[in-house]
């Protein structure tokens, strides 16, 4: 009898060996993604267009008009998502003050993000991840204050991404900490994420992950006739900005170029919002940012944050950063109604997924380490216990080293395996699992030399 229970207890391990590929979906997540609405993404554009114009350099006195009515509606709105929700999102107006730059800033300047604040309910836990947009636009001169610029994708897109997933998730609760922002500042020179991305790193802030959005409503190419609202790219950095000179030596000898802290969370925010949204690919671009343009996560990668951007496939220029007007019978301006809100509802929901599932994670494994001294075909991994949550288990990650993608998952309870692949032919890299299936971000292992 007990040898019959142990060859049952065997063949069922062993199957769930077999079965580790198929991952749960977490169906309070699943929940969430499910209520992300198109018409009140609709609702939202259809407001921050009708400011006029959202120029970073327009007037604050204006109650309707400019970008000090545009950002003190975005802090009613996530003020009335607190309220609905029991009160635990607070937000308000960070501000600072800017002075003349000689190029895009021509006088002092008021300049104020829009940071809402989901604290996490676990008090030992001080992680935190990040959704972002920018709420200012320009027309053809980004110096004109004055004359509209609807800006619909750029960037109310983002925006109201980052106002749907605060008025989702405010409902839930979370152990880490979610801030929910759009910043000003962006055309004039990423003004606003500077100013936040440089607060964080002088109070410490454990920032895990910066999901910036950024025109990402309307996949539709001007010159090459391609409407598809099925991708949508996620830009992350190579080598780190941050601190490179130190870790070039360590990231040319290990062949770790692809594995830094942004490219880690492309590959998560990837899978999960792949698992989460279906008829969506999320497209990895192996680069910071397009040619010659920035972002609003430059500054927090700058930082050594983890951050990426996500914006459509193809980008549309007869709209983007173009004064409204038609010009041999080709209509011109970033308008509401290039807006695909059935697209912009899938990315949303992909943003939400990963917050969701980054939020309720357990944290990290430390210590991630690789035997090197023994000449073996094995590979010998070591972890310990994370600092934040307490996790049912650990995933370990393995891929080929001309692979995007993580390849192979292996579930263990211990904070050690033994792998019958060598470890100079694969990347490896290890996560926690939370009891509810919600993964950490990966970490990769350091050579264990003694
Ligand atoms: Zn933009």
């Amino acid at each position: 009898m007990k040898n019959l229970l142990l060859l049952i207890l065997s063949v069922l391990s062993l199957s769930s060996t077999f079965s580790q590929n198929i991952i749960m979906k977490d169906p309070e997540i699943e929940k969430m993604v499910g209520e992300v609405n198109a018409d009140s993404l609709r609702s939202y554009i259809s407001r921050m267009v009708s400011f006029g114009t959202r120029n970073t350099l327009s007037t604050q006195k204006d109650s309707r008009r400019g970008i000090g009515a545009a950002r003190n509606w975005v802090l009613t709105k996530f003020s009335e998502f607190s309220r609905q929700a029991g009160g635990r999102l607070t937000a308000f107006i960070d501000t600072t003050t800017i002075q003349p730059d000689g190029r895009r800033v021509d006088s002092i300047l008021l300049l104020g993000n829009v940071v809402a604040t989901l604290k996490g309910t676990d008090p030992s836990d001080d992680r935190i991840f990040s959704i972002s947009g920018h709420l200012d636009n320009m027309r053809t001169n980004v110096m004109d204050r004055v004359n509209d610029a609807p800006g619909a994708n750029d960037d109310a897109s983002g925006c109201a991404a980052v106002l749907e997933a605060a008025r989702i998730m405010s409902k839930h609760q979370f152990p880490a900490t979610l801030i929910f922002v759009t910043v000003s500042g962006e055309e004039q020179g990423l003004l606003g994420s500077n100013y936040m991305a440089e607060k964080a790193k002088k109070e410490n802030w454990n920032i895990e992950g910066v999901l910036n959005n950024d025109i990402m409503g309307s996949n539709n190419s001007n010159e090459t006739n391609i409407i598809d609202n099925t991708k949508i790219r996620v830009f992350s950095e190579g080598l780190p900005a941050f601190e490179l000179d130190k870790k070039a030596n360590a990231i040319r000898n290990l062949g770790t170029e692809n594995d830094g802290a942004a490219r880690q969370l492309a590959r998560y925010v990837k899978e999960t919002g792949e698992r989460y949204v279906p008829n969506l690919e999320v497209v990895m671009i192996y680069r910071n940012d397009r040619y010659l343009r920035g972002g609003d996560h430059t500054p927090y990668v700058q930082r050594g944050y983890a951050a990426v951007r996500f914006t459509e496939m193809n980008e549309n220029y007869t709209r983007q950063h173009q004064d409204v007007r038609m010009e041999k019978g080709i209509q011109y301006g970033d308008l509401i109604d290039h807006i695909d809100f059935e697209y912009l509802r899938k990315n949303t929901a992909m943003n939400l997924a990963n917050l969701a599932n980054l939020a309720k994670s357990t944290g990290k494994p430390l210590d991630v380490k690789v035997e090197v001294r023994r000449l073996t075909n094995m590979t010998n991994l070591s972890w310990k216990a994370p600092k934040y949550g307490k996790p049912k288990g650990f995933y370990v990650l393995m891929r080929e080293t001309t692979a995007p993608q993580w390849q192979k998952k292996f579930f263990t309870t211990e904070a050690q395996i033994e792998l019958p692949y060598s470890k100079d032919n694969y990347f490896f890299a290890v996560q926690s699992v939370s009891a509810d299936g919600n993964e950490s971000l990966a970490e990769i292992p350091v050579p264990a030399r003694q």
